[in-house]
């Protein structure tokens, strides 16, 4: 019996019976298997909690390999650096602290095999497509916690992919956590920007809606929390984070609205020719 997870809970509630595998919490009444704890927790459907639960079981090593091949490809291929050079990431730190690499396509499976991984274990993590080819192609790639995002480079092909799984927490939450003010970001070239200027106190949420880890990470702690989301045409950065700044306010976060000029997320902000002294006064002016 103990404090449940799944709400704010000040007395223990929450009951795991090991015999049987299963939980019941006694003050917001779920309960079920390890599957739909999963899914509770990180707000995911049966397919994605049943993913990032094998990923616990060990697919780390794997999206480790996987991860470190793009790295391999980033500098052989030139398409590759010149759209990170487009989009502000040219120094080999930020390249190296974001461990940023590269899918060309049509190598990684080849690799992987040859490291002794079989090849359904390659499907089912997601990195090869069930027809055998290549998940991954043309496509700039992030090693996450437990998973890789891959930034299409091509305009033909959805931008965003992610492997199946949740997303997991905010990225590099262990450097930020430590700063009394955080600025959350939605997209990872707006984190490479950013850091890129000298801000290390900045994490990405990897889209407007933060799952139920994320948003724990920023309640953990007395912080002020800076959202500077997209200043995009339709809106929907700022209504997410208008909402979101009221949802962080209620648990007693100081959260901050940052209002870029028009059109413009934290990237574009700085590949215009923006600087850290004019992001800085954003920060000053950001309001509840
Ligand atoms: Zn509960």
């Amino acid at each position: 019996m103990g404090l449940c997870p799944l709400h704010e809970d000040h007395k223990p509630s929450f009951l795991v019976d090991s015999s049987k595998s299963l939980f019941y919490c006694y003050g917001c009444g779920r309960g079920g298997d390890v599957i739909r704890f999963a899914e509770l927790y990180h707000q995911v459907k049966f397919p994605q909690a049943l993913a990032l639960l094998q990923q616990w079981r060990g697919l780390a090593p794997l999206l480790h390999e996987a991860a470190s091949f793009y790295r391999m490809q980033l500098h052989r291929h030139g398409e590759a650096v010149a759209y990170l050079r487009q989009r502000g990431v040219r120094s080999p730190e930020l390249i190296e602290h974001m461990r940023i690499g590269y899918a060309p396509g049509g190598c990684l499976r080849g690799w992987l095999t040859r490291l002794g991984h079989p090849l359904p274990a390659l499907r089912q993590a997601g990195l090869v497509t069930s027809a055998g080819y290549d998940a991954y192609l043309h496509r700039i790639v992030f090693p996450l916690e437990a998973n890789l995002y891959g930034r299409s480079i091509s305009t033909s092909a959805p931008p965003h992919r992610f492997l199946p799984g949740a997303k997991g927490g905010l990225y590099s939450w262990e450097q930020a956590q430590s700063y009394p003010e955080v600025i959350v970001v939605e997209g990872l070239f707006d984190y490479a920007v950013l850091w890129e200027a000298g801000f290390r106190n900045v994490t990405c949420s990897l889209g407007t809606h933060l799952n139920a880890l994320q948003f724990q990470q920023l309640c953990d702690a007395p912080r002020t929390v800076y959202l500077a989301f997209d200043s995009d045409g339709n809106h929907s950065g700022q209504n997410a984070a208008q909402w979101m700044s009221r949802r962080l306010r209620t648990r007693g976060v100081a959260a901050l609205r940052v209002a870029l000029p028009d059109g413009q997320d934290p990237n574009s902000f700085f590949v215009e020719g923006g600087d850290a002294h004019q992001f800085q006064r954003l920060l000053e002016a950001a309001r509840p």
